[in-house]
């Protein structure tokens, strides 16, 4: 769908080579190319809070900082941190899921009640929001062949998304069944993303710049990560979006998985 996507390309690339074990010139260019953006890319994210790290450290240590001061010091200090781990989790599993490093195991997984308890964990979190989150299941809905835990790990990063880019608003999960294919939608009332932003979401470190309003705590990753594991169970991904009305992102998954 999105043909211009730096992991779509490094797997078509990566295919070429296995099929045929030599590559032109060209081709090994744009391969050189693509892991140089992404270093360049995963380099500079660390460095943001490891600078940030460095100056709170280097002021405390000068030790002018009041007391008062040094709390708060400490605090953002032990935020960048979280946040540097939270970029190496993310990373590390992207790479492991793009180099097909983690087995996935298909079970059959009952959706309706992973979603439920999904919904509970983000009970608070949708709280602070002033979110609310509404399930709409289709009656007996049936079971999907699937990796429980990363089918888990993608709604989650979805649902976070939905509660972190929407305010005072309305968060809607639906599962229903469409031929052979099990359908779910996640839905917000929240900021939306704009039409030149759309094809961007799904690039690695990819976030949407909303000037000084807010800083954007997330990694950029979430979305390629939920890409991969969509890929990975032969399914499609979709997003609509509006500003200022919301954002949709439909999801189609084969009730069974074809062995491969
Ligand atoms: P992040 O860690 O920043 O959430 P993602 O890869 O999950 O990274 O998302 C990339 C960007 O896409 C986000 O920074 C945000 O700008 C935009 N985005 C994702 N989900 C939503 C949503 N539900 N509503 C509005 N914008 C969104």
């Amino acid at each position: 769908v999105h043909s211009s996507d730096e992991i779509g390309e490094l797997a078509t690339t990566i295919n070429q080579i296995s099929s045929r074990l030599e590559m032109t010139e060209a081709e090994r260019k744009r391969l050189d190319q693509i892991r140089s953006d992404f270093l360049a890319n995963a380099s500079h994210e660390l460095r943001t809070p490891l600078t940030a790290l460095q100056g709170f450290l280097e002021a405390l240590q000068d030790g002018l900082i009041s007391e008062e001061g040094r709390t708060k010091y400490y605090d953002v200090m032990y935020h960048e941190t979280l946040h540097m781990t939270r970029l190496v989790d993310d990373l590390m599993d992207l790479v492991k899921l793009e180099n097909d490093d983690i087995a996935f195991s298909m079970h059959e997984v009952q959706l309706e009640a992973l979603l439920k308890r999904l919904a509970f964990s983000f009970d608070n979190a949708l709280k602070e929001r002033g979110n609310t989150i509404q399930l709409e299941i289709e009656a007996n809905l049936p079971r999907i062949e699937a990796d429980q835990d990363r089918l888990e790990q993608m709604l989650n990063n979805l649902i976070k998304n939905a509660n972190k880019f929407t305010e005072d608003g309305a968060i809607t999960v639906t599962a229903s069944t469409r031929d052979q294919d099990m359908v779910i939608e996640v839905k917000d009332t929240g900021v939306g993303i704009s039409d030149k932003d759309k094809p961007l979401v799904w690039e690695r470190f990819f976030k949407v710049d909303r000037g000084r309003e807010r800083r954007n705590l997330g990694t950029g990753l979430g979305l390629s990560i939920v890409r991969e594991i969509v890929l990975r169970h032969h399914g499609q991904i979709e997003l609509q979006s509006e500003e200022s009305i919301g954002t949709v992102f439909t999801i189609t998954l084969p009730l069974t998985q074809q062995a491969s």
